[in-house]
């Protein structure tokens, strides 16, 4: 029999852990990160595998039963197949998730099928090699089409993510979204979020769940609204007919806060509860100072029952009035 249920001080869930196993990446996507990156932690900053390993397992006990595994980029920390290796094998641990670019990620797909990885999001705002150039600021958009295509010939289930972005991405909702014509896949589109390492570039969200949902309907006027699996962050929609779906994210807009199912371990260690708060718990120095397991499952119990109740109390409560502004890259989306 498995750990009980575990619940936050609002009575939701938690049974998802998002862990950035780095903050270092090989791209520069103008959302995420500014053009000459951020300044990375030094490597010793980082959870070291056998510190990743005991804190998943720790989670486990408690009742955390979903890991992804995110970054930066995952793909370039080193020897990231051990660690998943490690992570699928944790008594507890159902399933295991991994958000990448999908650069580097293709010749390790087999083994990602292989190891029974329940699902790949790969990131990927434009089928338009040039776009592509101009937001990642990279020259990569043939190794990201080269994993697409291997995820969905090794039937590993495939999300696609696309931030929305004025003057950056319009053109291409459409064609990605008819990605999901012919295959299984879900197609989620995502409001940008301020998290860019920067915040100056940011000013108000144009491209709203609802703006972005009135584009597709105008495109696609027999669009349905379909089932959102529990727990959620995306509204779901299919076109009749097409195999995959479609997805809105409304990450900024905040609308899924109230089903919560999730915490966050940023690259630092640093605990998250919220998406929008500064770092509850900085677990790594505990595991550095010696605390046992049971010290340690009681600090996370303490901060899973001090959870605000939504993004917007979260971003409140950030000490100093700090506004949002770190790099998705060492939160991990
Ligand atoms: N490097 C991997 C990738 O790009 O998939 C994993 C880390 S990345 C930070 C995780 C997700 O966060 C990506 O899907 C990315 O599009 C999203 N993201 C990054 N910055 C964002 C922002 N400012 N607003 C909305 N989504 C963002
Ligand atoms: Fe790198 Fe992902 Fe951030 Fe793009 S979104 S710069 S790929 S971490």
């Amino acid at each position: 029999m498995g750990p009980a249920a575990l619940y936050d001080n609002h009575g939701r869930q938690l049974n998802y852990v998002r862990l950035a196993v780095t903050d270092r990446c090989n791209l520069r996507c103008f959302y995420c990160m500014p053009e000459e990156g951020i300044r990375y932690l030094p490597k010793k900053q980082l959870l070291t595998f056998e510190e990743i390993e005991r804190l998943i397992t720790l989670l486990a006990q408690m009742g955390i039963t979903k890991v992804r595994l995110t970054g930066g980029e995952p793909f370039v920390r080193r020897d990231l197949m051990n660690l998943i290796h490690k992570i699928v094998a944790i008594p507890g641990i159902r399933d295991v998730h991994i958000t990448t670019n999908g650069v580097f990620t293709a010749p390790y797909v087999k083994e990602l099928k292989e190891l029974g990885i329940a699902s790949v999001n790969l990131s990927l705002d434009t089928l338009n090699q040039d776009r592509f150039r101009i937001i990642t600021r990279r020259d990569e958009f043939g190794n990201v089409m080269d994993t697409l295509n291997q995820l969905i010939d090794n039937g590993i289930p495939v999300k696609i993510n696309a931030v929305v972005m004025e003057g950056k991405n319009i053109d291409d909702i459409i064609p990605l979204a008819e990605l999901s014509k012919d295959k299984d896949i879900s197609v989620r589109f995502i409001e940008e979020m301020p998290f860019n390492g920067e915040g100056n570039h940011y000013t108000t969200l144009t491209w709203t769940y609802r703006k972005i949902f009135d584009y597709l309907k105008s495109h696609y006027p027999e669009i349905q609204k379909i089932a959102d699996p529990a727990n959620s962050t995306a509204y779901h929609y299919k076109i009749p007919g097409y195999q995959g779906d479609l997805g809105i994210i409304a990450a900024f807009s905040r609308t899924f806060c109230g089903t919560c199912n999730r915490i966050r371990i940023t690259a630092q260690g640093v605990l998250k509860t919220c998406l929008y708060d500064a770092g509850v718990l900085n677990i790594r120095d505990l595991m550095r100072k010696g605390v046992d397991d049971n010290e340690l499952k009681n600090a996370l119990m303490e901060s899973f029952r001090q959870r605000p109740k939504d993004g917007f109390e979260a971003e409140a409560l950030r000490k100093n009035n700090i506004p949002v502004s770190e790099s998705m890259s060492t939160i991990g989306g």
